[in-house]
């Protein structure tokens, strides 16, 4: 026996009982309005480089892979965070951020649009979405049923910020890796660009520092190049050659 309560004001459903596979789940619009709140957050904690050309560079990237998404129709926005961290970011619903540590170290267009389309496949794949739906229905449950208010969106919005900035979608890595690629492909670029970025980061030794978060949160980033090596072929028919 289940039942279904649906809390229309903040566009959830909730099934409580036995039976329900996903006891809470978001509505599209409500996934992106907890995206929006956590870019507000993050934009308001960073701050964002306003550098027309940089900017332009990234939207080239950013849109042109983002149109070869399963999503095209998202309301893909990409912006940079003043951050020496060599670091991207994907918040749900399309909002997404480059350092601009990552803007100086993405050596060319190929690697910008490998780094970009991984974190389109976060969004387009729904990969916050589940991990805030689990969190929420035990924190929120009784919350949303006695009183649908704006707060439950505040905490949906911090949960996805500390998936993506603190522990990262670790399994969802090598998906991102593998759609990423795909995307970036079928936009014009280089199969292999993520590859090289991550490549670079591998080798780097300049500053560890700036790639902690990411070696903390990520899976090895010679795990993800080898898989890659593995999968670049099958698109262009060639093996992985150097840059
Ligand atoms: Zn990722």
């Amino acid at each position: 026996m289940r039942a279904i309560i649906s809390a229309a004001a903040l566009g959830v459903c909730i099934c409580l009982g036995a039976g329900c596979e996903n006891p809470l789940e978001l509505d599209r619009g409500t996934e992106i309005e907890i995206g929006r709140e956590g870019a507000a957050k993050l934009e308001a904690e960073y701050g964002v480089v306003d550098d027309p050309a940089m900017q332009q560079r990234l939207d080239a990237a950013g849109k042109r892979v983002a149109a070869a998404s399963q999503e095209p129709d998202l309301p893909w926005t990409f912006k940079i965070l003043k951050s020496d961290e060599i670091n991207a970011v994907c918040l749900p619903g399309g909002f997404i951020y480059a350092t601009e540590g990552m803007m100086r170290f993405a050596k060319n267009d190929d690697q910008l649009a490998g780094v970009m389309a991984h974190e389109v496949v976060h969004a387009d794949h729904h990969h916050a979405k589940s991990a805030i739906e689990k969190a929420m229905t035990q924190s929120l449950l009784v919350e949303l049923i006695t009183r649908k208010s704006s707060k439950s969106l505040k905490q949906a919005a911090a949960i996805a910020l500390d998936l993506d900035m603190r522990q990262g979608y670790r399994e969802k890595e090598y998906e991102a890796d593998h759609y990423g690629t795909l995307y970036a492909f079928r936009a014009g670029y280089r199969a292999d660009g993520l590859r090289q970025l991550l490549a670079l980061m591998h080798q780097d030794k300049g500053d560890p520092a700036r790639i902690t978060w990411l070696l903390q949160s990520h899976p090895p980033l010679s795990k993800r190049t080898q898989r890659l090596d593995e999968y670049i072929p099958t698109l262009t028919g060639r093996p992985v050659s150097p840059p």
